[in-house]
Formats: C-alpha cells, sequence, structure tokens
C-alpha cells in the first residue's frame, strides 16, 4: 500500500434537528419501501409517532421489532432472519450504541440499506460504519466492519432533549478526546480506523468538534436539564454524533480509547457509559504528551463543569492495587495497540505516571488548587 493515501468515510446523509423525525420518509423513501425498525422499547417509543405519520405519508412500511438488549451474533442472525422472512429492505435503528450497531450489522447480512435514529447522543457510533459485537456474557466478541457507512442518520433534538442529561454528558466526554487523537495520529502518520491517512477535511471537523464543546458543552447541558432545544444543544449534538463521528474514524484513535481497552477489565467501573470513561483518559493523554499548559487547565476545567470525571475516584477505580492497574495499562499498551499513533516512544511507566498525575492533578481542580 502507498505510504501517503488518504481516506475519508462518512454517512450517506445527515439530517438533524427539532421535529426531524417528522421528515424521516421522505429521506428513507430514496433507500427502500419497507423498513424493519429495531429499537428498545424506549428508543422504539420516542420515535414512533413521527415515524409512521412520515412513512404513511411517503409510502413506506414497516415492521417493528423489540431488540434483545446485546448486539450479539444470535441477535443479530434473529433479526436478519426476520427482515428476509418480511422482506425489509431497509433497516432503521431507533435507539442507542447497541440497537445501532446490530442495525448496522443486520443491513450488511441482508443486504439492506442501513438508517441511523439515535435517541441519545451519548457517543459517536451513529455516523460510522464500525460495529462491535458481544458475546452472551457481555465481553467483545469481534469488530465488524460493513463495508459502508450507514445511508442515513437523522437526529431529532426534540427527542435528545428529552433524554437523560448523563447521556449527553457521557457523549461529550467520548467527542472530547476526538480531535486529541486525530491530531497526535496525524502527527505521528498512523492511518486512521478506515485505513487511511487524514485529510484536511477530516482534521478540520475533529477540531471544529473540540472548539464546539468548549464554546456551548455547559450551556447545552443546561438546555437538557429543562429538556429544552436550544442553539448550543444543536451544536453540541451535532459534535457529538457527526463530527466526532467522522472525526475518529477519518481523523484517526490514539492513546485515550487504546486505554480504555484497558480500563474494560476493571469491573469497579463498568457502570460508567464509554464516553464517561475516554472524558478522563482524554486528560491522561494529554498528561502523557505533556500538551500546553493553558490546553490542559481548559479541558479539565471543562471536565469539572460539565460532570464528567477528573479523577481516579470519579470512576470508582481510586481503590485498586497498583498491580491491577498495571495490568490494565498493559492490555492498553499491548503490541500493535493504537496506543503507539504517538509520535513518541510510549512505554508501559510513562503510561502508568500520566494515570497518577492526571488523578493527582484532578483532586487538585477540586480543592481549587493550580494544576500548571
Ligand atoms: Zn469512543
Amino acid at each position: 500500500m502507498a505510504g501517503n493515501v488518504k481516506v475519508m468515510v462518512a454517512p450517506g446523509r445527515y439530517v438533524q434537528g427539532q421535529g426531524a423525525i417528522f421528515e424521516i420518509g421522505r429521506h428513507v423513501k430514496k433507500l427502500g419501501k419497507k423498513a424493519l425498525v429495531i429499537g428498545g422499547k424506549t428508543g422504539l417509543a420516542s420515535t414512533r409517532e413521527g415515524r409512521e405519520k412520515s412513512f404513511a405519508e411517503n409510502g413506506i412500511s414497516q415492521v417493528e421489532e423489540l431488540f434483545g438488549g446485546e448486539c450479539s451474533s444470535a441477535e443479530i442472525e434473529r433479526l436478519s432472519n426476520l427482515a428476509r422472512e418480511k422482506e425489509c429492505d431497509v433497516i432503521v435503528a431507533s435507539g442507542g450504541g447497541k440497537a445501532i450497531d446490530t442495525a448496522k450489522a443486520v443491513a450488511a447480512a441482508v443486504n439492506a440499506r442501513t438508517v441511523i435514529v439515535p435517541t441519545i447522543a451519548s457517543s459517536d457510533a451513529p455516523c460510522s460504519a464500525m460495529s462491535v459485537i458481544y458475546k452472551d456474557d457481555g465481553t467483545i466478541e469481534r469488530f465488524f466492519i460493513p463495508p459502508t457507512n450507514p445511508d442515513l442518520v437523522l437526529v431529532d433534538t426534540e427527542i435528545i432533549a428529552k433524554a437523560p442529561v448523563r447521556m449527553l454528558v457521557a457523549g461529550m466526554g467520548d467527542a472530547l478526546a476526538t480531535w486529541l487523537e486525530a491530531d497526535a495520529a496525524c502527527q505521528s502518520g498512523a492511518r486512521n480506523p478506515a485505513r487511511g491517512l487524514p485529510t484536511s477535511a477530516a482534521m478540520a471537523l475533529a477540531r471544529l468538534c473540540f472548539d464546539i464543546l468548549m464554546e456551548y458543552g455547559l450551556q447545552a447541558k443546561i438546555a437538557n436539564e429543562r429538556q429544552a432545544v436550544t442553539t448550543a444543544l444543536e451544536k453540541v449534538v451535532e459534535a457529538n454524533i457527526l463530527l466526532s463521528g467522522i472525526g475518529f474514524e477519518s481523523g484517526g484513535v490514539a492513546a485515550a480509547h487504546s486505554l480504555q481497552d484497558g480500563l474494560n477489565m476493571l469491573e469497579e467501573c463498568h457502570d460508567f457509559y464509554h464516553g464517561e470513561k475516554i472524558g478522563f483518559l482524554a486528560l491522561v493523554q494529554m498528561v502523557l504528551e505533556g500538551r500546553p499548559k493553558e490546553l490542559i487547565q481548559q479541558v479539565y476545567e471543562f471536565n469539572y463543569k460539565v460532570g464528567l470525571p477528573i479523577t481516579l475516584a470519579d470512576l470508582h477505580i481510586d481503590n485498586i492495587s497498583e498491580e491491577r492497574l498495571r495490568e490494565a495499562v498493559a492490555v492498553s499498551c499491548k503490541p500493535k495497540a493504537i496506543i503507539y499513533n504517538h509520535a513518541f516512544p510510549i512505554t508501559e511507566e510513562l503510561v502508568f505516571d500520566a494515570i497518577l498525575t492526571a488523578d493527582e492533578m484532578g483532586k487538585r481542580i477540586k480543592a481549587g488548587q493550580p494544576i500548571v
């Protein structure tokens, strides 16, 4: 493979706004005639009224099916069989991360088009191609990359505004790391998850993602607390879902997401969302890299004010033994891990020390003491 080939991937169409679900039919009409709609109880309910009305107006029929809760091979097979039996040519996810990943895999299995309607903005999964398939015991079985990204991602901000605030904040944590990781990977010449170098466009979107969070993150959280749709909420939803999605997949990934693989071993933090863990790990990455002090200060303050973790205690892993924390670091630093997508040598020792220092800096922020 040539060394300098750039690759950028994105969803075929992105639609976002208050009441956007009432327009879903005119976008889905271009993709197919019969939809299999999967999601949890809440995920299906929150889109039902707009979906039924808009599908009817546009001559699209639909079959709703309650999602089993885990993106597993068995569930993908069950839903694929259903899609074949009902002759559905569009698979719609109406819900969160696991329903979304399941829809991507089912659509690939039955050669149907993929439509993602996220009802929470808690991660950057909706716009990416990637699907994480789990075993029935909840551990990761494999990563599946369908041949294309979703054909349509439609986000109704009215629905997002009514979802729990913690979800939006977790999404901000996931989005916070996007530019930091893409920038690190770009500087090192690492390939992105789409297996190419980053385009200038992807890097610009990753940076915009970061800037929007800094400018509007807290205001968006406040709006979400009152279930209100504001300009700030719209901007942050776009950052969490679109900009972060393209930013990570076409920009690049590095230490923060690699460390999350290690943290997965520690059951003490299993109750935290992916984005909450990433929010803290973005701080660890900045310490590891020795980023400029103004940036470090800015991101610590951001996390603290929006309610993202800034210490190990915030993730319930302050009392684990040094040995277990070192084991988690070792998992993150296994050969070929994305933690090596930095332009300087990474050692387990450096990573461990960055975690301790990031934790200490978080404690000082809470105590009102200077950190830089
Ligand atoms: Zn992530």
